[in-house]
């Protein structure tokens, strides 16, 4: 879309002869107009919870990196695209993620569930645009794959408020206590989820397809 911008007594003929007159650069810079005002390509991973840093090799970088992958070089993660097949990289990136956070999250949060004596029946990895985490009336808790980009001690915070959840299902003041007496402060951690989305990437909870076509 073209926006152009005019004060409020400028006249329709006016505008329609301003248009006519630039016709030429509308149509040449057409291009850039329907572009995603950023690039939405990826070139590297910060996944703060494993204190780790990906860089994103794509299947038509220069050889030397692609050859890196035969020497297991951990800190970068080979894509089966090209860089300019967007949508298929963040499909398979957004679902590396996923998978990512399920191999993460499954020991770690067994790990809290003991130590917390706090239960859950299944771990399920989501990658909703809201919610870093839920529990549901069957005990699953459902946890945010975004949630491997944040620090550690907010990765704990979610997944002792959802175990939370197993004793009270409300944020009753009885749910609180809980989480204060398992967690200790969480002030900090409820203030870095508010503006989490500020710390993620757009890929990590916007669809691909909202990523390429712009919002
Ligand atoms: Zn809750």
């Amino acid at each position: 879309m073209l926006t152009i911008a005019v004060g409020s007594k400028t006249s329709k003929a006016i505008m329609a002869r301003f248009v006519q007159q630039n016709k030429d650069w509308i149509v040449a810079h057409a291009p850039d107009l329907t572009r995603a005002p950023e690039s939405p390509l990826v070139a590297s991973v910060d996944l703060a919870a494993l204190s780790m840093s990906l860089k994103l090799c794509y299947a038509d970088d220069p050889k030397p990196m692609i050859e890196n992958k035969h020497n297991l070089q951990p800190s970068y993660l080979y894509l089966p695209y090209p860089r300019d097949q967007t949508e298929a990289s963040l499909l398979w990136l957004r679902n590396w993620l996923k998978e990512k956070a399920f191999q993460t999250f499954s020991p770690w949060l067994a790990h809290l569930s003991q130590q917390t004596g706090l239960s859950y029946h299944a771990l399920t990895i989501g990658l909703h645009k809201t919610r870093w985490g839920s529990y549901d009336q069957s005990a699953t808790i459902n946890l945010h794959a975004g949630l491997l980009l944040m620090p550690p001690a907010i990765v704990d915070y979610v997944m002792i408020h959802e175990l939370c959840h197993s004793l009270h299902w409300d944020h009753s003041a009885a749910f609180w206590q809980a989480v204060s007496q398992h967690y200790g402060p969480s002030q900090e951690a409820r203030q870095y989820l508010k503006k989490a989305h500020h710390h993620l990437p757009a890929w990590a909870y916007l669809s691909p397809r909202e990523l390429v076509l712009g919002r």
